[in-house]
């Protein structure tokens, strides 16, 4: 799934905190921050960011159909290359 960077409207960024980062915060554990962020892909070689995105998701709770900006509100639909089949 590709998460968008930026609001296609108001062009605002749409990256938020690490994920480590967060879980970190969170658990105050960094062995189970660390586990917890890996769930997500994260790795300290490729260091994976929280979205701000407002994904909305549809019949397939898999599948995020349309984006939503948490500060314009503007919603756009969701695309998926043929790469990233996830
Ligand atoms: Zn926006």
């Amino acid at each position: 799934m590709i998460t968008p960077k930026n609001c296609p409207e108001c062009k605002n960024s749409l990256e938020g905190e690490d994920i480590f980062l967060e879980f970190l915060k969170e658990y105050k554990n960094e062995a189970k921050a660390l586990q917890a962020a890996e769930y997500f892909g994260w790795s300290e070689e490729n260091p994976i960011n929280f979205s701000r995105c407002i994904g909305h998701y549809g019949y397939n709770e898999d599948f995020v159909e349309e984006w939503e900006c948490p500060d314009c509100h503007h919603k756009w639909k969701a695309e998926y290359s043929d790469v990233d089949a996830d």
